[in-house]
Order: C-alpha cells, then structure tokens, then sequence
C-alpha cells in the first residue's frame, strides 16, 4: 500500500472567492492566511501564532473547501489525511504514520495539515465499544498531541481540522497550543445558498426564467454539497433531454433527486 495516497500533499489554487457567503468563517479563518505567509512576524513580536483549529459543522458545508482555500491563499502546501483511514488503514503504524505526516509537513514549511474526521481519530476515551482498536487509536492520538506540542512557532505549520461531532472529541485535543480555535461552519441561510447556486451555476448555461433565489428558498436545510449536486444534476437532466440549457424544471426533478439521495444515505446510516 502505498504512503502516498492516504498522506497527499497538494498546492490548492482554492480560494476564498470560490466559496460563497461564510463572510463571518473566512475573517476568523484569515488569520491563518496571515501567519502562513510570513510567521517570522509573529514570532518577532513574541506572539504565539495559530496551531490548530478545528472547523465544526455538518457535513458537506465546505470545511474542507475552507482548508484548501486557506492553503491557496496563503500559497503554501497542503498535506491532508482522513482520521478514518489512519486508524483503519494503518493498524500498528498510526502514530509512525503521524510521526510522517510532521516530518512532510516540517519539510514543506510553511505548510498545511489538514485532518478530515477529527472524531475518528480523536474520540473520547475510555468506554470504547470496539476493544482493541483503542489502544490503537490512543497511540495514533497522543502522538498526534506529541507532535503538536514540540512544535516549533518559527516553522508556520497549522493544522486544520474538520469534524461534524464536536461533543466526541477527546478534550486533551482542545487544550491551549492545540486545537485551541474552533470555527463553526453552518449549514448555509436562504442568501448564502442563493450565492452558492450561483457559484455553482457560472459556467452552465440556465434558461432566463430561472430563479435562483427561488430555488434557495425551496432548499431549506440543504448544504453547499447538497446544493452543488443539485445544479449539476439539473446540468446532467438537461444532457437527458439533449439540451445544453437547463430549464426550470431540470432544477425542480434535481431537487427532488437530491432530497432522496438525502433520505436514502440517512436511511443507510440506521
Ligand atoms: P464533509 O464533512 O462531508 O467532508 P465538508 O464540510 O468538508 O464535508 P466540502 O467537501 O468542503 O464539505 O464541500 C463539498 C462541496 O460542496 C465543495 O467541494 C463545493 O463544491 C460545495 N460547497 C460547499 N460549500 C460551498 C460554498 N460555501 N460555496 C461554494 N461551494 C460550496
């Protein structure tokens, strides 16, 4: 199996720009930007700049579209991993793993580390259900914790993370120097969602009658995925009837799609 595909280091090009609304997340989240580009500043004045910062929110509301951008603003590498797949794929190996992904990270300096399911890696612990894999999981945590508290401030590394069960985090994750800063990310309002079709929408041709703010109001509840699928699915119900313009009802029939695929994953999950 090879290292490379579960510890990807990439140079987004996202940028704050391509996320629509979120006005509130992206100033708290610049700050990040601002130490990235130049850290010697902050350790100049004796401060102490970001480490880790966890974003908080439901699922598919942009957390890690917001991790990318951070990278592409601040126009340094970006090293991500899954916490599920550390702790699946690498039985045994975890903390070695995580003991890695620094090493890239400190390589690459200034740098990213993006941790996508925080939770899986990160959980509480003590009354596990699933014996065995605990100890397993403590190691690939507390040399996660190790890590981030050898850090050294002049090197710019930030770690991002993203989780949507904030109650299941292990509080020694939240102490200061590590994740010390969360971000929440909400499900969008009737506004942003508007914004958010229409980023979406921008290289589709739609039919003049189409009104996306109506459509933002008859998605309550939807997410940035949720409302990236449906114009995509209103783009590939029009490819159907050999169209190239999307018409009011494509967008109607996506919606409805969207809902189901909606209903059927959380049926899924029961
Ligand atoms: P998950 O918790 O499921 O990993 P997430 O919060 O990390 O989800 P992303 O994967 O970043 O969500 O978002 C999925 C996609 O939804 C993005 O790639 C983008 O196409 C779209 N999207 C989400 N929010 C926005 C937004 N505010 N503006 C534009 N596009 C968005």
């Amino acid at each position: 199996r090879s290292r490379a595909k579960i510890i990807e280091a990439e140079r987004p090009t996202t940028r704050f720009a391509d996320i629509a609304g979120y006005d509130g997340v992206k100033q708290e989240i610049s700050e990040v930007v601002d130490f990235l580009r130049n850290p010697s500043r902050y350790t100049a004045a004796g401060a102490k700049g970001p480490r880790g910062v966890i974003m908080v929110g439901p699922p598919g509301t942009g957390k890690t579209l917001f991790a990318r951008a951070v990278a592409g603003e601040a126009d340094v590498p970006f090293l991500s991993v899954t916490g599920s797949a550390f702790v699946e794929m690498f039985v045994g190996v975890g903390a070695s793993r995580v003991r890695d992904l620094f090493d890239q990270a400190r390589k690459r300096a200034p740098s990213i580390i993006f941790i996508d399911e925080i939770d899986a890696l990160g959980s509480r612990r003590g009354g596990g259900t699933r014996q065995g894999g605990n100890d397993e999981r403590e190691q690939t945590l507390n040399q996660l914790l190790s890590e981030m508290d050898g850090f050294d401030q002049s090197s710019g590394i930030v770690v991002l993370a993203a989780t949507n069960r904030p109650d299941a985090l292990d509080p020694a994750l939240l102490r200061p120097g590590r994740f010390d800063r969360q971000v929440t990310v909400p499900l969008p309002n009737q506004a942003e969602r508007a914004a958010i079709l229409a980023v979406h929408a921008r290289d589709k041709t739609l039919a003049p009658d189409i009104d996306l703010g109506a459509v933002a109001r008859a998605t309550p509840g939807f997410s940035g995925a949720d409302l990236a699928n449906l114009v995509n699915e209103g783009a590939i119900n029009a490819v159907r009837n050999n169209r190239t313009r999307i018409d009011p009802h494509d967008l109607d029939a996506a919606r409805d799609r969207v809902l189901l695929g909606r209903r059927e994953s959380s049926n899924a999950l029961l």
